[in-house]
């Protein structure tokens, strides 16, 4: 599903500076108020927009980043990453396409990281790991790209299949249901009472 350029606007006023009100991201945009809540709430419904939180400084709280990678068999790196992923010193964790997991891991003190690689050391699925603190950041930001054209993938509200291209909307309760096919569409439309739009 393609996103409109008021969308997109907002979506990079909103990546921005999350704290801004409708009224000031309606004057950067330059469309309403009201449309800017209503594609906000669309945006927060179908989770293109996660949250809002506030960016926090790890290395004005004296705190040591570093970025492990792991190798290990293909079979175990999920059981490796339900592992670590509850830490709360683990603060990013990828699968990545290259058989390898890749934590960016945060410490209160340096002398904490030499505890996490014992850590790593002892889980004897870990074929390999590599960990260095980082020295200093070059950039740092949220991976979301925004820019004119992004679509977004929904889930069918019937079926729950990934839709890739345009879904089919039905309007229930004033809120928009999107849906994958016909069959789906027509099941949706029966079981909630609504007409297909
Ligand atoms: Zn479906």
């Amino acid at each position: 599903m393609s996103l409109d350029d008021n969308d997109v606007n907002i979506l990079k006023v909103l990546q921005w500076n999350g704290r801004l009100s409708f009224r000031q991201v309606s004057e950067k945009v330059k469309v309403s108020v009201p449309t800017v809540s209503n594609k906000v709430g669309n945006l927060e419904k179908l989770g293109v927009i996660r949250g809002y939180h506030a960016e926090l400084d790890p290395e004005r709280m004296g705190q040591t980043s570093a970025l492990v990678t792991i190798k290990a068999k293909p079979a175990n790196l999920s059981m490796i990453a339900e592992r670590f992923k509850a830490d709360d010193q683990v603060r990013q964790l990828y699968h990545l396409s290259s058989g390898k997991l890749i934590m960016v891991c945060t410490f209160l003190g340096s002398h904490l990281v030499n505890d996490f690689v014992k850590r790593l050391a002892s889980v004897p699925e870990i074929q390999e790991y590599d960990i260095a603190n980082v020295i200093s950041v070059g950039k740092e930001f949220d991976r979301a790209v925004v820019a004119p054209g992004v679509s977004i993938v929904v889930s069918c509200s019937q079926c729950g299949r990934e839709i890739r291209g345009e879904p089919l909307r039905v309007k229930i309760n004033g809120s928009t249901a999107f849906l994958c096919c016909p069959q789906c569409v027509s099941t949706f439309s029966a079981l909630n009472g609504s007409k297909e739009k």
